[in-house]
């Protein structure tokens, strides 16, 4: 499928070089919010563009908010009418975090995912993955009441991103291209597509941007009954990856981390956290983020908080590098691992059209 930018420059091939320039930059700009609105062209090519290029690739079907009103979750759909959805955060700098959606369901089957159970429909285009922040971007455009800075994306969303690589690879390059973000305040999650990971050594393309590694357990068993995708070889070839990676980009130790999603009494015993502590021990200094499980009407529920205390105590005693992840947007099914898109859409919009849409 080709993207907008290459239809772009098909169409404006006779044009002068810096017109591409402008009409691209044209699409991140909070103000302008149609083809109409971009003021730099003349009518005749804001005509011309719009019947060759949708303004947005994605259109509202519901917008939903956390009593808190820090976290937003919306459903879009596609062209084709498929449905996917996003969701919008405060973080710790009280600026806004971008969760976007990188596959419509998702293949890869994790069973406290409720994304798993939709199973895989179909990758999203580059221009789909990018236009949830542009969706975003315009709905804080009409909030004069909200800060507006977008801060950081985060490729958490449904679908497995490494598994759609071509198109997400696309979409780091646009959002580092055309908004205020660094590569630092990007962030791929994967279940640890070893192939994929492996083409990121080599792929000098591939932006310096964060990787979070869905680990969620250290023993092999465990690992393979929370998440089908793994195989009996998989912690070795982990390992190996991570040693290559760490001797490659030396810089980016601090860019990778492995997730770890807080189950009672399927991967929060002591004998748990030490297998997390050896794998750590064979891969050198790595970060291990902690997540509450947040529920997806699956047989799994969240560890207690004695457990997680004392799961986390463990693993600063032996000196492994571990934070906490807060959870937010529980309410509305925002959080992480409970994204699905009802069939039905029951959800309340409070906010009326967003603009632009
Ligand atoms: S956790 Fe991620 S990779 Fe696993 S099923 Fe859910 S969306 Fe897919």
């Amino acid at each position: 499928m080709e993207n907008r930018s290459e239809i772009l420059r098909q169409l404006l091939a006779d044009q002068p070089a810096f017109r591409l320039q402008q009409v691209e930059g044209a699409l991140f700009r909070p103000d302008w919010q149609s083809w109409d609105s971009v003021s730099v062209l003349s009518k005749e090519w804001r005509v011309k563009i719009s019947q060759s290029v949708s303004w947005l690739t994605l259109s509202k079907v519901a917008l939903l908010q956390s009593v808190r009103r820090d976290t937003f979750k919306a459903i879009l759909e596609t062209a084709d009418h498929r449905r996917l959805e996003t969701v919008l955060m405060k973080n710790s700098r009280d600026f806004w975090s971008i969760c976007v959606s990188s596959q419509v369901g998702c293949a890869m089957a994790c069973t406290f995912c409720a994304t798993g159970k939709m199973g895989f429909t179909r990758n999203l285009s580059s221009d789909e993955i990018v236009d949830q922040y542009r969706f975003w971007m315009y709905f804080l455009a009409g909030r004069n009441d909200l800060e507006q800075r977008i801060s950081n994306v985060v490729y958490m969303g449904m679908g497995e991103p490494l598994a759609n690589y071509e198109n997400v690879k696309i979409s780091l390059q646009i959002l580092l291209s055309r908004t205020d973000m660094g590569p630092t305040r990007l962030t791929v999650s994967t279940v640890g597509l070893i192939p994929m990971l492996k083409k990121i050594l080599v792929d000098e393309t591939w932006p310096p941007v964060r990787i979070a590694v869905s680990l969620h357990s250290a023993d092999t068993k465990t690992r393979a009954a929370i998440m089908p995708s793994s195989y009996p070889k998989f912690l070795d070839d982990l390992a190996a990856w991570t040693r290559e990676y760490f001797q490659k980009f030396e810089s980016r130790r601090r860019h990778l981390t492995f997730e770890y999603v807080m189950l009672a009494g399927v991967n929060d015993t002591p004998p748990h956290a030490d297998k997390l502590i050896m794998f750590a021990r064979k891969v050198g200094k790595v970060k291990i983020n902690l997540i509450p499980y947040n529920d997806t009407k699956s047989k799994y529920s969240t560890s207690e908080s004695e457990a997680l205390i004392a799961f986390e105590k463990r693993l600063l005693d032996a000196r492994v590098d571990v934070t906490r992840r807060r959870t937010m947007g529980a309410d509305i099914a925002a959080a992480c691992g409970q994204l699905i898109v009802e069939k039905e859409n029951k959800a309340p919009d409070s906010f009326g059209e967003v603009p632009g849409l």
